[in-house]
């Protein structure tokens, strides 16, 4: 069974088929600048890597080309379109109306665009990807895997703001949570990896990459996570703000003579470690040989001390932990960040092993406490295409 994973984004689509005999990702590749001069599509298929200059005015033409190179005879890898068993699609937002995912139909498509007002950046881009594919293969089932689901056993008391409950009945205003899907898969590994039924850990599981979230995971379930309403909750990140007393938004706008959205668009693209540094988003950058000093270290200390806060109240929110899990672009490679966050954590039973934090190898599961640790700490490789894949096969049989 041949799966098509596809993460529809305004102007881009990212798409992995995978074969699920044996889980393994067989073509990927990614559309971008749709809707926009220079259309490319690069296609990863055989071991090589194919570039297409084509226009893609729409997200109907991009799936058009993306099908054209799967089954092309120069860098196809399956003979027909028909060898597609199901179409996977991220979409970011269930709000309420989805606690897991859901095979595609009218009604699901109508509440995917309803719940765009909630996440006005992804969904109306995710359906559009779901729309054209539908165009483009009519009979083939498709499956939407929302980023929010995996939150949505968090209990109340947790997800609610201190705001009116009649504000949060009437306009949905609660935490909400994104990254599900890689907080749901790399809880997973750590239990498989620890050979233990993951009913019985309580697990902190810290996406850190340009977006980062923190989530606590208490038998298997998502009982808090940092983000929230949207993903500017939490802690700094790449670009955003994370946590600011409220009252920071009118004051910019009276002093910088702004509007609402141009702080919002400050908060949500100017903030974060670019903001702290002035100099970038990428923590590659801020941490490169020569540079990793005065303001860009700053930043970098800034969001580890956010990651570190949060480590500890979920450790307090559910009783204890006996894993702690590092995840996404900078969890996976960066053992500063890592050594910052778990480093200094004794209290808490953690005894971190500096040694195999630095010489951890990539790609794979890495334990960086020592064996006599009480608590865990593991790098896991996250793959949000493959839970959706697994989602996708689940309910399209
Ligand atoms: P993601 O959003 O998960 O793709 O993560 C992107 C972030 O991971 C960027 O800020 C990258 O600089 C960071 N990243 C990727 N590789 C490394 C690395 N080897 N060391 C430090 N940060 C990295």
């Amino acid at each position: 069974m041949k799966i098509l994973v596809i993460n529809a984004g305004s102007s881009s689509l990212k798409y992995q088929l995978i074969d699920m005999t044996n889980e393994s990702v067989i073509a990927k590749g990614l559309c971008e600048r749709i809707a926009i001069s220079g259309s490319v599509l690069t296609h990863k298929a055989n071991g090589k890597e194919f570039v297409f200059k084509n226009d893609m005015p729409n997200h109907k033409v991009a799936i058009k080309m993306v099908l054209d190179a799967l089954v092309s005879p120069e860098c196809g890898v399956i003979k027909s379109m028909d060898e597609i068993a199901a179409v996977g699609h991220r979409v970011v937002h269930s709000a309420e109306d989805f606690t897991s995912s859901v095979l595609v139909n009218d009604e699901v498509l109508k509440i995917c665009e309803k719940n765009s007002e909630l996440a006005p950046l992804h969904n109306p881009a995710n359906v559009m990807g779901i729309k054209a594919c539908q165009e483009v293969m009519p009979n083939t089932p498709m499956v939407a895997v929302f980023d929010t689901a995996f939150h949505s056993t968090m209990p109340d008391y947790a997800y609610l703001y201190g705001i009116k409950y009649s504000d949060y009945k009437n306009y949905r205003i609660r935490r909400y949570g994104f990254h599900g899907t890689s907080h749901m898969f790399v809880s997973g590994e750590a239990a498989k990896y620890l050979g233990k039924d993951i009913k019985d850990l309580k697990i902190i599981t810290c996406h850190l990459g340009n977006g980062s979230s923190i989530t606590a995971v208490d038998g298997g379930k998502s009982v808090d996570t940092s983000m929230g309403f949207t993903p500017l909750e939490g802690v700094p990140m790449g670009t955003r703000s994370g946590n600011i007393d409220p009252a920071v938004i009118e004051y910019l706008m009276q002093k910088k003579g702004q509007t609402i959205s141009e702080v919002m668009n400050y908060l949500n693209k100017e903030c974060g470690v670019l903001g702290i540094s002035e100099n970038s988003s990428d923590f590659r950058d801020l941490m490169a040989e020569g540079v990793f000093n005065g303001k860009n270290k700053l930043a970098v200390d800034a969001f580890a001390y956010n990651v570190k806060k949060y480590v500890g109240a979920y450790a307090a929110a559910m009783n204890g932990v006996d894993v702690i899990v590092f995840t996404a672009g900078v969890g996976e490679n960066d053992p500063y960040i890592r050594g910052a966050v778990a480093g200094n954590l004794q209290y808490m039973g953690v005894d971190f092993d500096d040694e195999a934090n630095k010489n951890f190898k990539r790609g794979i599961i890495s334990e960086i406490s020592k064996p006599s640790s009480k608590v865990k700490v593991l790098v896991i490789p996250t793959n949000e295409e493959l839970v959706i894949a697994r989602e996708t096969k689940r309910l399209a049989k």
